[in-house]
């Protein structure tokens, strides 16, 4: 995120009601370089790394955040735009942008992931779609890899010159984290297919909300849990073990949270979407979910 001052540009949420597949190696939008002619440092850039945000500004699209940003002098910039269809370069590679604070503007590139209106699941799997295959592309070039790859609220973390804490809550909010995107670019960047599963907006927003979880664990009998939507010891505790053969809402909720079909049986689909959820975690790789895996999946 570069300023919360933008106004928003309102589009209407078109709310998919289904699931399909949308492999990753389907073609990359094509990059239009449109350079901004304010907010810019003219200072030099050589890239080490590649930050990733979230505009926070709902409906402005690529091409909405580029003419804002030509306009209107906010001391705030970014390398790439990405939205459902497009992805504008604003700033050249070897120029320092305005994002994440001074240290890491004179170390990385960045990519602003453009948020659609209201919560629309198939504009936001574009955009995950096309930040993928543009921070794949970016990597390749530069020979580097998922590591090179950084969120701005790493560097808030890291650098303490900003507090911002974007893209984290903005993937949340569509059933993926970080380490998942992080995780699908390192396969786009090894060529491998990405399948990604766009999931019904209601089931993404309801299922991944520990609110959802901890009511359904009252539900069954699991806890008698406050529904107060923060994952902490006691909602931990009441979590089960599950394994494949599980079904049920409990099974769907961490669907949800994996990104895989949230049809709430636990076959060998989701047991392989656990692996690697342990493996980028440096868990046991079994599949299982228990106590360290329940904690990563509720982010504690
Ligand atoms: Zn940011």
């Amino acid at each position: 995120m570069l300023s919360k001052k933008l106004i928003p540009f309102i589009s209407a949420a078109v709310l998919s009601g289904t699931a399909f597949f949308m492999p990753a190696n389907v073609k990359a939008a094509a990059v239009q370089q449109e350079y901004i002619n304010k907010n810019r440092s003219h200072q030099a850039l050589s890239p080490i790394g590649l930050v990733i945000h979230d505009t926070d500004n709902e409906g402005a699209t690529a091409q909405n955040n580029r003419d804002y940003f030509n306009r209107v002098y906010v001391a705030a910039s970014a390398h790439y735009f990405v939205d459902w269809n497009t992805d504008i370069q604003t700033i050249p590679e070897n120029e320092v942008a305005w994002h994440a604070g001074p240290t890491a503007n004179h170390r990385y590139l960045s990519i602003e992931m453009c948020m659609p209106y209201g919560h629309d699941a198939a504009k936001f799997n574009a955009v995950y779609q096309n930040t993928i295959e543009l921070a794949a592309s970016i990597c390749k070039r530069y020979n580097w890899n998922a590591n090179n790859i950084f969120s701005h609220y790493w560097c808030s973390m890291t650098f303490h010159q900003t507090n911002h804490e974007d893209p984290i809550a903005f993937l949340e909010q569509y059933g993926r984290s970080w380490d998942m995107l992080l995780s699908d670019i390192q396969n786009a960047i090894n060529g491998q297919s990405v399948a990604i599963i766009t999931q019904p907006a209601q089931s993404a927003a309801f299922y991944n909300s520990v609110a959802s979880l901890q009511a359904e664990l009252n539900k069954q009998g699991f806890g008698n849990l406050v529904v107060d939507n923060i994952a902490g010891p006691k909602t931990l505790a009441a979590c089960p073990l599950i394994k494949q053969g599980a079904e049920g809402n409990i099974t769907k909720w961490v669907q949800g949270r994996l990104g895989v079909t949230a049809d709430g049986m636990f076959g060998s689909e989701t047991k392989q979407a656990v692996i690697n959820f342990q493996r980028t975690h440096g868990f046991t790789m079994d599949g299982i979910i228990g106590e360290n895996t329940w904690k990563a999946l509720l982010g504690i």
